[in-house]
């Protein structure tokens, strides 16, 4: 502990070193008596934490706050007793840091994923609270092995996914490095040791090698004029033990376990290294990356290639300038580190990311959809495409056309209908790839993102800008129809909507087309993101999945051609045919459909089938006069016993004198009810309106409907 005094001392003057002792004094005492897990006081961890923060060159104000972090939580200190004592500044950034309390928790997962958002809120405020926090989880790692193996498992599982690799995003690759390899120490003990020690062993025979190149490398500087430096890295395990995983591979595979590094002073002297390397050593094919023209979405900027020596082996050379490299190093925190030499601050675009996150986060419903939604899309790999205009564009792997839409603008992304990437058209479900120029279709005429795109983006983002459209259209008229068109729908099928519509088979049925709500689906069918049809068909699924019982049968919907009775609209001699989803008799208002091939098809007017149909394939058609041909028409009867409904039928069609060509009936135990399909010959509308009518008045009957199209 008194090597933070010397620390702070070295570091800081005036009224920041008084600043910092005085933190230190007041969070010693608050302290005193407590201990840690490891049998050590407890001041010696907020200690480490300012320590490691003065050596990433943060300023005073957080220096402090590290000494405090956790004094508002562990200890009897106040909020006030802070603020007075230390001011706004301070006092904000222990706050940041503090884990929520009074509020309770219905699970352990619930309870880290609000603590973590709230985390974010803070750092969006203040980005120094990551960066305490960061330190923070890194001495607490660094001292896991004196908890119990469960908390050491959740402990660096977490890490793992979260901070890790958001130290990764804000550049700061110390505290990333360590933490990874730290995890890999708890979760696979075993590759662990395994990689420590024979990683050692192939290090040590490579340093020799390493040398030789090394060397080469520097006369190579020396030839050209160039001052810099050049020197061996070991990469860490973390990262050896990805590539393994990843690409299969084994230790002895995986050649760059050392990467050279060549820093130089500008970025030309970069580029002029660069070519005489590869003028020396043959480089690797796809292994060149120019991170200096288009830096990593973490600001990272370098050249990499990958070199066959004529020492017989391949080597990694990372080159880069001093800046880049304190850049690398220290990342976001090289903004305190660094700010007298520098002039452009990059803290506002390395930021961008967050604002993005705070943006879309206020979309989402709850804590854990933001904790896995960040790690879907800040955690996730990127891929970088290009703008025609040629501006870098990151998005999260596996990104889509539409993703990059939404990237450039809500209002791009709902007016899209169609992408072309390196200047071919594509569906808007392909997947980008690296260096993709992606070139977006907007029509003015375009209704909006449609359901299935949900399914489609990979971003959250993307994902929440679609939600926020589909909400503006949940006006409580859209619901309200959208809930009777249902309601119409299940009842013409000869079920209650209630009956299908259960907690279960929404659930069933908004993993298909993702709604987040009963609400939210009944105004897409309302004002027509989705069809009826499209809900109607998979709830009558899942309701006949779950009651196998039941065994209910359908008549095929395909029936025997009829011909001839209509007449198509200045064309003679087309063939026609009737549409058997919806089975149009003479007085039907009805319309032709030109399908390829099969001609023209006449459907009802009123058909669904014809909703999203192209208009231009639809053609005028209309009744012959005369007509002699007799048509088949499906009715669907409900009553209470099959019987009573088969004699009521009977009675009916004998009255009207028409024939019955089928029957099929079901019994629906649940309602108590029979319903009954009836396929009936006859000539024209009017006598199925009147078998209807007169159906509808005879007791036995609870129901009739014309069959759907389905
Ligand atoms: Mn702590």
């Amino acid at each position: 502990m008194l090597d933070v005094i010397g620390k702070l001392e070295a570091n800081y003057t005036g009224k920041d070193l008084n600043l910092c002792l005085k933190a230190y004094d007041f969070a010693k005492s608050a302290h005193e008596n407590q201990k840690r897990a490891s049998g050590e006081e407890y001041f010696v961890h907020p200690c480490t934490v300012a320590g490691i923060l003065v050596d990433l060159g943060l300023d005073a104000a957080t220096v402090a706050a590290a000494f405090l972090h956790d004094v508002i939580e562990d200890t009897p200190v106040s909020e006030g007793d802070i603020k007075q004592e230390f001011g706004d500044e301070v006092l904000n950034l222990v706050l940041g840091v503090t884990k929520l309390d009074r509020i309770e928790f219905t699970s352990l997962e619930e309870e880290q994923a609000e603590n973590f958002r709230k985390l974010f809120v803070a750092m969006a405020k203040d980005i120094r609270v990551i960066i305490i926090k960061l330190a923070d989880r890194l001495h607490n790692m660094r001292s896991l092995n004196f908890l119990s193996n469960e908390r050491q498992q959740r402990m660096a599982r977490e890490t793992l996914e979260i901070y890790a690799p958001l130290a990764g995003r804000l550049g700061i690759s110390q505290i990333k490095c360590e933490l990874e390899d730290l995890c890999l120490k708890y979760l696979e003990p075993d590759f662990y040791e395994y990689l420590s020690i024979n990683i050692e062993e192939r290090v040590k025979e490579g340093y020799e090698l390493t040398d030789h190149v090394v060397a080469e490398l520097k006369k190579m500087l020396e030839d050209s004029g160039i001052s810099g430096e050049v020197f061996g890295r070991r990469k860490h395990l973390y990262s050896i033990y990805r590539k393994m995983k990843e690409k299969g591979k084994t230790l002895d595979q995986i050649f760059d376990l050392i990467a050279i590094r060549v820093i130089v002073n500008t970025v030309d002297e970069c580029y002029e290294i660069f070519g005489k390397i590869h003028n020396k050593w043959k480089p690797v094919p796809g292994r060149i990356k120019d991170y200096i023209a288009t830096p990593k979405p973490n600001m990272y900027r370098s050249l990499h290639t990958t070199v066959v020596t004529n020492f017989g082996r391949v080597f990694e050379i990372q080159i880069r300038t001093y800046e880049m490299n304190h850049a690398a190093e220290y990342g976001i925190a090289a903004h305190w580190k660094y700010k007298e030499k520098k002039e452009g601050d990059d803290l506002d675009t390395r930021l961008s990311w967050i604002r993005e996150v705070m943006e879309w986060q206020g979309g989402l419903k709850d804590s854990k959809e933001f904790l896995s939604s960040l790690k879907g899309d800040v955690y996730s790999s990127e891929v970088l495409v290009f703008t025609p205009k040629g501006d870098v564009i990151s998005l999260p792997k596996g990104a889509t056309p539409l993703d990059f839409a939404y990237h450039i603008h809500s209002a791009i992304g709902n007016k899209c209908v169609g992408a072309k990437v390196n200047s071919k058209m594509v569906p808007l479900s392909s997947t980008l790839q690296v260096g993709d120029v992606v070139e977006v279709i907007t029509s003015q005429n375009s209704k909006g993102p449609s359901w299935d795109w949900l399914k489609i983006v990979k971003s959250p983002s993307a994902r929440v800008k679609i939600r926020q459209f589909f909400k503006k259209e949940m006006k409580e008229e859209n619901v309200k129809t959208g809930k009777s068109m249902l309601d119409a729908e299940a009842k013409r099928r000869g079920y209650s909507l209630s009956e299908l519509l259960t907690e279960e088979s929404f659930l069933v049925l908004s993993n298909k087309l993702s709604f987040a709500s009963q609400e939210e689906m009944f105004a897409s069918v309302g004002y027509g993101a989705v069809s009826v049809n499209q809900v109607i068909v998979k709830l009558l699924d899942f309701y006949r999945r779950t009651r196998p019982q039941e065994r209910i049968k359908e008549i095929p919907s395909g029936r025997k051609s009829q011909t001839g009775g209509v007449i198509v609209k200045g064309m003679n001699g087309l063939l026609v045919r009737f549409a058997g989803c919806c089975n149009p008799v003479p007085g039907d208002e009805i319309v032709g459909f030109i399908s390829r091939g099969h001609g023209v098809s006449v459907h009802r007017k009123d058909c669904t089938n014809l909703k999203n149909a192209e208009p231009d394939r639809l053609i005028e058609v209309s009744w012959e006069n005369r007509t002699s041909t007799a048509f088949n028409a499906e009715i669907k009867v409900l009553g209470e016993v099959q019987t009573d409904v088969l004699f009521a039928v009977a009675a009916a069609t004998s009255e009207l004198q028409l024939e019955i060509v089928s029957t099929n009936g079901r019994t629906d135990a649940r309602m108590g009810r029979v319903i009954v399909d009836f396929t009936i010959r006859l000539k024209d509308k009017a006598a199925l309106d009147r078998l209807i009518s007169k159906l509808k008045q005879d007791k036995r009957v609870i129901d009739v409907f014309r069959a759907a199209s389905t």
